[in-house]
């Protein structure tokens, strides 16, 4: 006879019934499709969901989202450009993050609205963002005034001070006022930030040599103020010290023509102290640049560069990445070695005519 029990797995026995494991009435929740209208809609109105659902388009590569991305950047253009850009960098450690925290608040209290994007291309190495790390500006991130947003990741650094600057356009046609766009100081992204905003601050501690603080002159040339920050405590008189090195090294660079000295500051971050300068500092340069010219033809020579900077990026891309072009470099490169062909007749065959 046939042990029932072998059966089990092929006869279906009647049994307790089993609870549905599946809620019936959960029914995926599939966020509302928005037209380019509804988004720039809500953007113009200020809402802030949609603002960030629209930058996350911006940010997408997913070629479907592109040409929404563009549309709702189109419509948005002519309501930007109101606000006051400011890019702040500074070794990681120098206390970015607090000073803006500190600063950020300030200006929201004065009736200010502020948005902070983030510019880091090193993002691979810290796993997300500079600004992804949640205990970072605490106070600010729950600010009705504030809106911050982190690094969009992956790509190369054209491609992430694009979509910055792309971003930057939907806060302003939201109705920030403000924007501060932050970068580590150590690598190329401070050109790029440079590169978008109208004014640039540059944060250093006192007591650490140029080196150490991975500041190189080119940096410090391209600042705006200059800003030792953790000026208290014991500090406070290491950062006065500096202050006047500063100044010194300074007054050796060549001069702005724009009619704006560049100032060095001292603040702390972390106590308050003298944010309210930074301000005051940012405030003449915008006041005496505005009424010099120089703050509109700092901004149109920035659109002249993108223009060039983009097509520089797109050529070059689309180049590299043709398979023609790689399977020729793959056969010119060990020629070029072996002495076989001169490098400039070599670029020819791949560029065509010689320029
Ligand atoms: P970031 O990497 O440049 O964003 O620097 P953070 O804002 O994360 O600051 C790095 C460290 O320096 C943190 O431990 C902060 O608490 C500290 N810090 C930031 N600002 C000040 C300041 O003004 N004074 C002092 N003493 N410490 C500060």
């Amino acid at each position: 006879m046939a042990n029932p029990y072998y059966e089990s797995a092929l006869k279906e026995r009647a049994g307790v019934d089993q609870p549905v494991q599946v809620n019936p009435y959960y029914r995926r929740h599939k966020k509302a499709e928005l037209t380019a209208d509804g988004y720039v809609d809500g953007i113009l109105s200020g809402n802030r969901t949609i603002l960030s659902r629209a930058i996350t388009m911006v940010e997408s590569d997913n070629p479907a989202h592109i040409d929404m991305a563009q549309e709702i950047i189109e419509r948005c253009l002519p309501h930007s450009g109101n606000s006051l850009r400011i890019g702040i960098t500074g070794v990681p450690g120098v206390g970015k993050s607090t000073f803006i925290e500190s600063f950020g608040g300030m200006l929201t209290k004065i009736g200010h609205k502020l948005a902070v994007l983030a510019i880091d291309p090193s993002s691979e190495r810290t796993k997300g963002s500079i600004l992804g790390d949640k205990t970072r500006m605490e106070t600010l991130s729950v600010d009705p005034n504030a809106f911050i947003r982190p690094s969009p990741s992956g790509s190369a650094l054209g491609g992430v001070a694009r979509k910055t600057r792309e971003s930057m356009i939907l806060c302003e046609a939201a109705g920030f006022d403000i924007i501060i766009v932050e970068t580590v100081g150590v690598g190329q992204s401070e050109t790029a930030v440079k590169s978008m905003v109208d004014f640039f601050l540059l944060l250093m501690l006192a007591g650490a040599g140029d080196e150490l603080q991975g500041i190189k002159r080119g940096i410090m040339e391209m600042a705006d103020a200059l800003v030792i920050n953790k000026a208290d405590g014991d500090n406070l008189a290491k950062a006065r010290a500096a202050q006047s090195q500063y100044r010194a090294a300074l007054k050796l660079f060549p001069k702005t023509g724009n009619g704006w000295e560049v100032p060095v500051g001292i603040c702390s971050a972390i106590e308050n102290f003298a944010i309210d300068n930074v301000w005051q500092t940012i405030s003449d340069f915008s006041s005496i640049t505005k009424a010099n010219g120089s703050f509109e033809e700092n901004r149109t020579t920035q659109l002249v560069n993108i223009f060039y900077n983009w097509i520089d990026f797109t050529l070059q891309n689309r180049f590299y990445n043709s398979e023609d072009i790689q399977a020729g470099i793959k056969d010119l490169l060990p020629r070029i070695k072996n002495r076989e062909i001169s490098p400039y007749l070599a670029a020819i065959k791949l560029t065509g005519k010689d320029i």
